[in-house]
This record gives C-alpha cells, sequence and structure tokens, in this order.
C-alpha cells in the first residue's frame, strides 16, 4: 500500500473542523461527540402558528445537527483507521479502495463496489 496517509490525514482533519464549525454554529457541545441543537430564536409574538414554526425550525436544525453528527463521527472513524494502519481498506471485502474514491470522500468505509452493501448493513 503506497497512499499518502498524510494527504488523507489533513484532507479528514479539514473535513472535520469544517464540520465542528458548522455544529458550532448550531448546536451546543454537551461533551465528546454529543450536540444539541440550540434553541431557535422565539418569534416576538404568543401567536399559535408562531409557536408551531418555532418547534418546526428547531426540528429542521436537530435534523441538520443529527447529519453532522453522523459525518463527524465518520470522520473520526477514518481517522482512527489511518492511526491502526487500516485506512483505505474496503470494511466489506477487505480490498484497497480506489484513490478517486477516496478522494471524492476521504471518510469513504468500502471500495465502490461495495457502496450499497455498507449502506444496507
Ligand atoms: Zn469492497
Amino acid at each position: 500500500m503506497n497512499k499518502d496517509l498524510n494527504h488523507y490525514k489533513n484532507l479528514l482533519i479539514k473535513e472535520k473542523d469544517l464540520i465542528v464549525s458548522e455544529l458550532s454554529d448550531l448546536a451546543q457541545n454537551k461533551g465528546g461527540d454529543a450536540w444539541e441543537a440550540s434553541a431557535v430564536d422565539p418569534v416576538d409574538t404568543a401567536d399559535r402558528e408562531d409557536v408551531a414554526l418555532n418547534i418546526e425550525g428547531y426540528q429542521e436544525k436537530d435534523e441538520v445537527v443529527r447529519v453532522l453528527e453522523t459525518q463527524l463521527s465518520e470522520v473520526e472513524h477514518a481517522l482512527s483507521k489511518i492511526d491502526s494502519g487500516t485506512y483505505g481498506i474496503c470494511e466489506v471485502s477487505g480490498e484497497e479502495i480506489e484513490e478517486d474514491r477516496l478522494e471524492a470522500n476521504p471518510s469513504a468505509r468500502t471500495c465502490k463496489s461495495h457502496i450499497n452493501e455498507w449502506l444496507q448493513a
């Protein structure tokens, strides 16, 4: 295996910084990898529709936070694979993951032929 691990490590660290800064805008860190969406600014009226909008706004924010959290844990997972020397190995077949796939998604867990198998797992 002659992949440039430092290159991918840099990509992953950049991605991690980006995700963490997006999370910090939307949520509060609850320790470790746990984030909780911060409250939506309340609309300045007691109108029932506005209250409903606030709840909806919070739920949407919360969904974005969950997606970012998942992305963050994928990046952390990939970084730990670099440390343990298993980075770039397909988790389904144990083959090497194509470089262009890693370039497009440095935290990819599988080679191109096993993308769907991973998603269904
Ligand atoms: Zn594979």
